[in-house]
């Protein structure tokens, strides 16, 4: 039986395997030509459980909420933003906002952070950078600075998953996470209830290797006393780490390009990324180079916007057209230029931030 696990390190390949085993659907192009966002076109959404009910919605003009929290053991990357990206682009569809700053659940899941205060000081750097991708202050919420209902309804999902079945979905019975789970369950359900939103549709992106929760969060959905809808979910196809085989990890500095990297640390990390590219120069231009394979090409499929550029340095790299120095040099150019606004835009949106934290 496959296995997938939300908190390891190791990055999933065998696609339609796993959506088999786990009942996903594949991401139909008949959807993908209706959304306008690189992701979409891109590919770079695969699966679905139940996306037809917010696209009527989307398509009807009718609010849906639009739910996606981020556990981060430090600084954003460009992992984070991307899950930001498509939230923005739903944001954008007239959904009712809800963005997580999980604190609790990264102090809870996460043995590196050993205090909640060192938690609350992450998601103050995390809450400035969503607040720079796009977000507005009413969008945001940090789960450390909920409202009572939120809690309760935390303590009600409780009764609703036995300590059987918890250990069936993950696979352990680790307390930090069991208690964090329940916190996500409420994230992802709690702008339904009257006191928020409503009833209504909801999306949250995930990556494939969270579907564990999204399966937890629809079974407890159907077994709860409010009427609710049963969530929804999309599958991002994993954006891996810089090396080989590694998953970008915000305890691995290497294995990322963070939001607030220097300049420095994007031309070293983007230098030293794993490519496709051959032995030699000789070689590459007469075999051309591998795409699929590469990182740095992988950084350009999600994040450089411009699609003609993307099938040019596709194309050029099969071709051998394309050598692995100059390819990287673009790369590091327009990241560092987003990144220098990017950063100036987060520092000024730190008071914003501490107020979303803090609540003053
Ligand atoms: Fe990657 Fe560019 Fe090298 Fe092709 S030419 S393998 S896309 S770095």
């Amino acid at each position: 039986m496959a296995k997938i696990d939300p908190w390891g390190s190791s990055s999933i390949s065998n696609y339609e395997h796993v959506f088999k085993a786990f009942g996903l659907k594949e991401f139909p192009d008949s959807m993908r030509s209706a959304l306008k966002h690189r992701f979409f076109k891109r590919k770079i959404v695969i699966a679905h459980r139940d996306f037809e009910k917010v696209l009527k919605r989307i398509k009807q003009k009718k609010p849906f909420i639009n739910i996606t929290g981020i556990a981060s053991s430090g600084q954003y990357h460009l992992g984070h933003k991307a899950d930001i990206d498509l939230f923005v682009f739903f944001k954008e569809q007239g959904a009712k906002n809800y963005f997580c700053v999980c604190d609790i659940d990264a102090y809870a899941s996460r043995p590196k952070i050993l205090t909640l205060d060192d938690a609350k000081e992450i998601a103050v750097q995390n809450a400035a950078d969503a607040l720079a991708l796009g977000l507005s202050e009413k969008d945001i919420y940090v789960q450390s600075n909920r409202d009572k209902k939120y809690y309760c309804f935390a303590f009600e999902i409780g009764k609703k998953i036995t300590a059987k079945t918890f250990e069936a979905i993950y696979g352990h019975l680790d307390l930090g996470k069991v208690s964090a789970n329940l916190l996500q369950y409420a994230d992802i359900m709690h702008g339904q209830l009257p006191e928020y939103s409503g009833k209504m549709p909801s999306i949250t992106g995930i990556g494939l290797d969270q579907d564990p929760h999204a399966r937890a969060t629809r079974d407890i959905a159907k077994r709860l006393s409010y009427d609710i809808e049963v969530p929804s979910f999309i599958y991002f196809r994993h954006q891996s780490g810089l090396k080989e085989g590694s998953k970008m990890s915000a305890s691995e500095p290497d294995t990322a390009i963070f939001l607030n990297d220097s300049e420095a640390e994007v031309k070293r990390k983007v230098g030293n990324c794993f490519t496709g590219g051959r032995n030699t120069a000789e070689e590459q231009r007469r075999l051309g180079g591998n795409p699929d394979v590469c990182k740095k090409y992988e950084i350009d499929l999600f994040h450089l916007e411009d699609n003609k550029k993307i099938k040019d340095i596709f194309d050029k790299c099969k071709a051998g057209k394309r050598l692995c120095g100059d390819c990287k040099k673009l790369t590091t150019e327009y990241l560092q230029a987003f990144l220098k606004k990017h950063q100036a835009k987060a520092k000024k949106n730190l008071p914003k931030a501490k107020k979303i934290v803090y609540g003053k």
